[in-house]
């Protein structure tokens, strides 16, 4: 039977959104991999951060923290995710983050401002951190995103949509500006609806539509630590936002990242998986040392990098491409795909209705939106310290531009 809907890439963004299609519409998955969810989706750090930089990003966050907080039969018998709260704190700039927690506020989240000591005492990884304010969020969530993905894999299933695994994408078939259907390495299948939610590969596959959507597949790694006293199962995951170190407990230690981020385009097949480079364990080792003095002994045990994929202002891309009629985007999720991935799937499943989404603005989220010539990544994870790559090609492997 033909597919109404082809949703390319079986990750959080391609199942939620298929998620939110499947009642009505005959969908059809097809992930290049032979499972779903093996790629940015099984490389996270597991955190629902409510408090990002983004409105869409929060708007979207916050819908998903609804979800996460009672989903629906088709999680049933899943812990999807645990209430741990979260401390955010601001080691160079105070003021950082402080419209996104009243925006937040407004929402009725709670959110607290708390000082160097009031931080302390919530978690006590920050003893003797050189903080200068904190953003104490009593109900943020760790997620399990294998969980999310068992239950959207259910309710697919359910609602009979189908999901091929091992069936790649080479291109998309568009005919005078209208799409309709994709090529794969098993011949083509034809559809009127096409939504690209492949995650780090997403602008490349988009080219072959003749739309260039610059997405940035930034590499970042994430260690587990050996087991460690002050680790307890209720200590809230921390993150010093502007200076680029997070860590949540896991098992009898934690996990922390240095917050490294490397221009990494992937190469055209599964795999984006990655080794921590010594650098990236220096720079974590370093941080902690410099910033959290009280685990100045820990030790890093195990780790992996993986892609985090980035529009150039860091928000991401939902919905309708204008220059292709039947194109739609679910991707740039870069490190905020598991706080936000069911609100993304409600957003394209709205928009694809013809359906309203007061809680969030088309506009900011447009595959076509204006985006900045020149994109600020963060090579050691500090705010203050960026990097400028050029933002007006979508990056390949083997032709790095880099402006610095
Ligand atoms: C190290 C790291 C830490 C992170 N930490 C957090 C965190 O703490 N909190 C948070 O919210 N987010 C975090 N993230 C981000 C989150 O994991 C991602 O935003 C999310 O997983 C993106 O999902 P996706 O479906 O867009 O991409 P993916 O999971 O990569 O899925 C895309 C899928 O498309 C498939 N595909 C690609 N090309 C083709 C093709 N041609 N044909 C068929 N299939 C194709 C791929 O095989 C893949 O399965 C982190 C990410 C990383 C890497």
């Amino acid at each position: 039977m033909r597919p109404d809907v082809i949703v390319i890439g079986a990750g959080l963004a391609g199942c939620a959104s298929a998620y939110h299609l499947a009642s009505d519409h005959h969908v059809l998955v097809l992930e290049q991999g032979d499972n779903p969810g093996a790629e940015a989706t099984a490389q996270n750090a597991g955190m629902v951060r409510r408090l990002g930089e983004d409105p869409a990003e929060r708007a979207l966050a916050m819908q998903t923290w609804r979800f996460l907080s009672d989903p629906g039969a088709d999680w049933a018998g899943l812990t999807v995710s645990k209430k741990t709260g979260a401390l955010l704190g601001l080691c160079h700039d105070r003021w950082h983050l402080h419209d996104a927690a009243m925006h937040l506020r407004a929402h009725g989240v709670r959110v607290e401002s708390v000082d160097a000591a009031g931080a302390e005492e919530l978690a006590p990884i920050l003893s003797g951190t050189p903080v200068l304010q904190g953003w104490w969020l009593p109900d943020e969530h760790v997620a399990d995103p294998h969980a999310i993905m068992t239950g959207y894999l259910r309710g697919l299933r359910r609602m009979g949509a189908e999901i091929r695994c091992g069936t790649r994408v080479s291109h998309l078939i568009v005919s005078e500006g209208v799409i309709t259907g994709v090529q794969t390495d098993e011949g083509p299948v034809y559809a009127d609806r096409v939504v690209l939610a492949a995650g780090a590969w997403s602008a490349t596959l988009g080219q072959t539509a003749g739309v260039t959507r610059p997405l940035f597949p930034l590499r970042r790694t994430v260690f587990a630590t050996e087991a460690h006293p002050l680790s307890t199962p209720t200590h809230p995951w921390c993150w010093l936002d502007d200076a680029g170190l997070y860590l949540r407990p896991e098992g009898d230690g934690f996990l922390v990242s240095g917050c490294d981020e490397a221009l990494d385009p992937p190469r055209p097949s599964p795999g984006s998986q990655g080794s921590p480079s010594p650098a990236a364990s220096a720079l974590t080792l370093d941080k902690i040392k410099r910033l959290m003095p009280k685990l100045a002994d820990l030790r890093l045990s195990s780790g992996w990098s993986g892609l985090r994929t980035f529009a150039a202002d860091r928000c991401p891309m939902i919905g309708q491409d204008p220059d292709v009629s039947g194109l739609w985007w679910a991707a740039g999720l870069g490190g905020f795909g598991v706080t936000c991935n069911y609100g993304v799937g409600q957003a394209l499943g709205a928009w694809m209705r013809d359906a309203p989404t007061p809680w969030l603005h088309t506009a900011s989220v447009t595959p076509a939106r204006h985006l900045l010539r020149k994109f600020p990544i963060r090579p050691q994870g500090e705010l203050h310290r960026p990097r400028l790559l050029d933002a007006r090609s979508v990056p390949v492997r083997k032709n790095l531009r880099k402006l610095t």
